[in-house]
């Protein structure tokens, strides 16, 4: 089967995935924080148990703090204790890019925003049932809207 390019742009839950040009990306990232710039576009990682979203809860969407795209539900979110913000399974699988990382001596999937390619975190397969995926994720590259 062949998807259509006019498919291939719009994920399964209606989102527009067009890639940004550089110059809208370098736009959005202005207006980044020193620190979510160097999570999403330096690919750093943020120390674990200092994230305001470690413990929430409330009802929602967690979106790409770059452009927006929603990339994980509350309904997804479990407490992992490893210090990151934790969930089983993306808002849609095609929101959520993997790329094989082999940095700092370790074989990971790092995961990026499908859209504007921010770095998001890392899946471990050693998450809960259904999925058994344990996507890690720093709070910096995540925005909370609430539902
Ligand atoms: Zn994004």
């Amino acid at each position: 089967m062949t998807a259509t390019i006019e498919s291939a742009r719009q994920s399964a839950s209606g989102y527009d995935l067009m890639p940004l040009s550089a110059e809208e990306r370098e736009r959005l990232a202005a207006k980044l924080t020193p620190e979510e710039r160097r999570v999403m576009i330096d690919h750093g990682t943020e120390p674990p148990f200092c994230s305001g979203l470690l413990d929430h809860t409330d009802d929602g969407v967690y979106a790409c703090r770059l452009c927006a795209l929603p990339l994980f539900r509350t309904t997804a979110k479990f407490e992992s204790g490893t210090g990151w913000p934790s969930f089983y399974a993306p808002f849609d699988p095609a929101h959520v890019r993997e790329i094989r990382d082999i940095s700092h001596g370790m074989i990971r999937i790092e995961t990026r925003c499908a859209r504007c390619d921010g770095h998001l975190g890392h899946i471990f397969p050693d998450g809960p049932p259904p999925t058994g995926n344990r996507y890690c994720m720093n709070s910096a590259a995540l925005e909370f809207v609430a539902s």
